[in-house]
């Protein structure tokens, strides 16, 4: 087949099985580039697809020399249809990683459900015996409960309505948007999705069946931002379900300090990834971040943050005074914090070319789905 993209507002429908192997590759280079260091040995990342989970798969797997377990929720072809780039990351991922001599085995299904996490723990046992980190990456818009019932996250404000400037991604129009206010069981359905309710429910499933060894490091991921954001980000629903993930942290590495068991929450740099393209006013704040960043000489993405994070803030134990790791650090320093506030006032449907790095943001998006890439030849049949 000949695969093009087809984009629906902040989603493309479509993924190009060569272009997906190419950002896998290229991720894979710049590690092998960055050397190793010391670092845990068996690795499980769920939510190992895309985003920054796919990134935490390789900067473990080329940083350490660790063996991983990844566990997604992608869908394979139909023959007619693609399949999603996390299933052709995942494919391309564990052939590279086989390559060069590291187990990469991987799971797609359900990482909420009671099944996925017995199939990895008989896996794990079976395998390694114990694993010794956990990267919790997981993004879901909703979560099948234990009883079958489904509950949905919601993206929006806590207290009072925000009306701001979005930018539209199917014109790049520049508008006024408003978020409204998320009622107390939305904000509650939004904490059992993406709060720390599984990411504990993994982590006592591992230790009660014996498999997560004593002193394993365990990560899930956060963000912050700027003032720009908060009302959408840090104090809307999803910052109520991030807040929820940072105090498990801080409840599992009390509850399990016998096992000597270490829970972090990372606090990354906004990006461009499936989940953040779909938050109302994030994806106009990150154009104007990436065109700022880069001029700085500061812009990272998820594989320059992801290693980072695990070659240099976690080996070093390096977090702020409340207990979280800032690889938010350069996003939230004051020169360039000051410039895109700057930005976000002058910005119009007009300057966006000028003022933002729209055709960044675009780029990162189409290559999010294998896209663009200059020595992929997308004229060619593939096999999807
Ligand atoms: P993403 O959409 O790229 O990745 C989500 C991953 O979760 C994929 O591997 C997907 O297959 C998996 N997944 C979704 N539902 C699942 C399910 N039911 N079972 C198993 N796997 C499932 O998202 P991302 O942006 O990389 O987000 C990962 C984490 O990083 C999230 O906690 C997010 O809040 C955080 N984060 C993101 C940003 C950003 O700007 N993108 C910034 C800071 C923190």
């Amino acid at each position: 087949m000949i695969v093009e993209p087809k984009v629906k507002g902040f989603i493309c429908t479509t993924a190009h099985p060569e272009g997906c192997k190419e950002n896998v590759r290229r991720q894979i280079a710049y590690c092998k580039e960055k050397g190793m260091t010391e670092g845990p040995k068996k690795v499980l990342v769920i939510g190992s697809s895309t985003g920054y989970g796919l990134a935490s798969r390789i900067a473990v797997t080329y940083g350490y020399g660790a063996d991983t377990i990844g566990v997604a929720f992608e869908k394979e072809s139909n023959g007619r249809r693609t399949a999603t780039a996390g299933w052709y990351n995942t494919k391309a991922f564990e052939e590279f990683a086989t390559e060069d001599g590291y187990y990469a085995k991987s799971f797609n299904g359900d990482g909420f459900s009671k099944e996925m996490k017995e199939q990895v723990i008989e896996t794990i046992r079976k395998d390694w015996g114990k694993a010794d980190m956990v990267v919790y990456s997981m993004a879901a818009p909703r979560r099948t409960m234990p009883d079958g019932t489904m509950v949905s996250s919601v993206l929006k404000t806590v207290g009072k309505e925000l009306t701001n400037k979005t930018i539209d991604l199917r014109n790049n129009e520049i508008k006024e948007v408003t978020v409204p206010v998320a009622n107390e069981e939305e904000i509650q359905n939004t904490i059992k999705v993406m709060g720390g309710e599984d990411w504990e429910a993994w982590i006592r499933a591992l230790v009660e069946a014996d498999v997560l060894a004593e002193g394993a490091v365990t990560l899930a991921y956060s963000y912050i931002g700027p003032d720009i954001t908060h009302a959408i980000y840090k104090d809307g629903s999803i910052g109520q379900a991030k807040k929820h993930l940072f105090e498990t942290s801080k409840k599992l590495t009390e509850e399990m300090a016998d096992h000597g068991l270490k829970a972090y929450v990372s606090v990354n740099k906004a990006l461009v990834t499936q989940s953040s393209a779909a938050i109302p006013i994030v994806p106009l704040y990150i154009s104007l971040l990436y065109k700022i960043m880069k001029e700085e000489g500061l812009h990272e993405g998820c594989i320059e943050q992801m290693n980072r994070l695990f070659t240099k803030k976690l080996p070093a134990g390096e977090t702020d005074s409340e207990g979280y790791i800032r690889l938010d650090d350069w996003e939230l320093q004051e020169n360039v914090q000051s410039k895109v506030s700057e930005l976000w006032t002058k910005v119009t449907t007009e300057n966006i070319g000028e003022l933002g790095d729209i055709d960044g943001y675009w780029e990162d998006f189409y290559q999010m789905f294998g896209f663009h890439y200059d020595n992929v030849d997308y004229s060619a049949d593939v096999e999807i």
